[in-house]
């Protein structure tokens, strides 16, 4: 298996070379040359594996022969171990219909896990075969940082740093990271917003000599093997759910892409997924894009889903370069355009091919905290934030009798804020967080200065790898 990228200008790599790289040296996303398919016959042989072997037997169409299903299999055994259900992904009957799939489960609490875990031991096996180390640094706004953490800690020939915006987010997410007690991780509570941060990571990444000093690389959403490992829960639901014999819809509250995308993927394996569903909450560019074509760019406003606090979803890239026939100049130029004027010139045949799958919705904080009640009104069940988008928009636009699976993507206790002010009482930390209140945390404050950033990831590699 190949990986190409959808600018066309890097070479091709097999699935360890994208794992490694992150991103093409063009700018551009890997995606592979031609997709995997499963016959109807072989996604029935799929049904009753337990979900290590299922995701171990689907990923494995992906990273070839460099990487064969039975070395997947003990890394997705041990990747999904952690989790705090025997099914790890659990689905939830809401409705006749109306299916969510927990997929917070994870040491962190949100769908991250699932593909990080996984991201993590890859790394790590990786590395034990052709030598060296890597250092991994990363910006977060919250989840994507606790989740890589949790993944990297205690990892031989890997080091990693967060740069996380200080004050800025919420107690339960910095706690996730900073009471991580691992010789190889280094938290960052940087001086500004969490845009200071992503810029200080590109500079690093920019700054060629550190580079290569401390042989950084990075784990954000738009590596390939991160969208591989969130494909199986897909296949997970819809085989659950009677698949390839029955059709099926997924609602996933949507901010990189990197998610939804991951279920378009299932759906290009050959599973009948009927419609995406893509929930927003105000930070709607994607809406508007499905509704009227409108890919235009706006700034961030803060809401009570911040995971999806996006104007550019990164991953759409992969989509759009398959909407225009894998076409890697027309992918670039409208990437290009996109970058200089902040509106995307998607050909309305294109745009057209979009909208028969995909449909969008945006959920503003009001009718978040509404869905939050209302389904916990209706079924004693509690939604976190983001969730409650993905719900509010299955509502909206999910089609009458065909089962839809709305993507849990966090635990409520993640949000408490939020979940006490919709219902008006504080959802209990599930056991294995319960004392996470009490954890002693270690971070270091900085000012929002490359040097001074890059010589503490500097002295932390050196430190580790002694
Ligand atoms: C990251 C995240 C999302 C958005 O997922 P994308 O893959 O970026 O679209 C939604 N919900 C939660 C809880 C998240 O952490």
């Amino acid at each position: 298996m190949r990986y190409v990228s959808t600018r066309g200008g890097a070479e091709p790599r097999d699935f360890e070379g994208v794992l490694l790289a992150g991103l093409a040296e063009d700018g551009g996303l890997f995606v592979p040359e031609t997709w995997p398919e499963l016959s109807a016959a072989e996604w029935r042989a799929l049904r009753g594996l337990d979900y290590p072997a299922l995701a171990a037997r689907l990923i494995a169409r992906f990273t070839g022969p460099a990487l064969p299903e039975a070395e997947l299999l003990p890394l997705c055994q041990a990747a999904y171990a952690g989790f705090a259900h025997p099914a790890v992904v659990p689905l939830v009957q809401l409705g006749p219909h109306l299916f969510v799939q927990e997929l917070f489960h994870g040491p962190t609490l949100a769908f991250k896990d699932l593909a990080l875990q996984l991201v993590g031991r890859l790394f790590e096996a990786s590395l034990a075969k052709r030598g060296g180390e890597i250092a991994i640094v990363g910006a977060t706004s919250g989840d994507t940082g606790s989740a890589a953490i949790a993944a990297c800690a205690g990892r031989a020939r890997i080091r990693i740093a967060i740069l996380h915006p200080d004050g800025r987010t919420s107690e339960v997410q910095r706690r996730q990271m900073t009471t991580v007690l691992a010789p190889n991780v280094t938290n960052i509570a940087v001086a500004g917003s969490f845009d200071d941060c992503q810029d200080l990571v590109k500079a690093m990444f920019a700054d060629t000599p550190f580079r290569e000093a401390v042989h950084l690389a990075a784990v954000n959403s738009i590596n390939w093997a991160r969208i591989a490992a969130q494909i199986p829960y897909y296949a997970a639901a819809a085989l659950a759910l009677g698949a390839p014999d029955r059709e099926i819809v997924f609602a996933v509250p949507t901010g990189n892409f990197g998610n939804v995308l991951a279920a378009w993927a299932a759906r290009r394996m050959g599973l009948p997924v009927t419609r995406l569903i893509v929930g927003s909450n105000q930070n709607d560019i994607l809406a508007r894009f499905l509704a009227a074509n409108d890919m235009s760019r706006r700034a961030v406003v803060p809401s009570l889903s911040p995971s999806m606090d996006i104007q550019v979803s990164s991953n759409f890239e992969r989509l759009l370069f398959e909407l225009l026939d894998r076409d890697p100049r027309a992918t670039a130029a409208a990437m290009q355009q996109f970058r200089a004027a902040g509106q995307m010139p998607v050909p309305d045949a294109a745009w057209r091919r979009a909208t028969a799958l995909f449909a969008g919705h945006a959920v503003d904080d009001a009718a978040t905290l509404a869905e939050i009640r209302r389904v916990e009104a209706s079924s004693g069940y509690l939604v976190d934030p983001h969730t409650a988008v993905g719900m509010a928009a299955a509502r909206a636009l999910s089609p009458q009798g065909i089962q839809t699976v709305v993507a849990a993507t966090a635990h409520p206790a993640k949000f408490p804020d939020a979940i006490e002010a919709a219902v008006g009482r504080r959802p209990p930390l599930p056991s294995h967080l319960a004392d996470l209140y009490d954890r002693d945390e270690h971070y270091v404050r900085l000012p929002a200065e490359l040097g001074r950033i890059e010589a503490v990831v500097r002295s932390a590699s050196l430190r580790n790898a002694a």
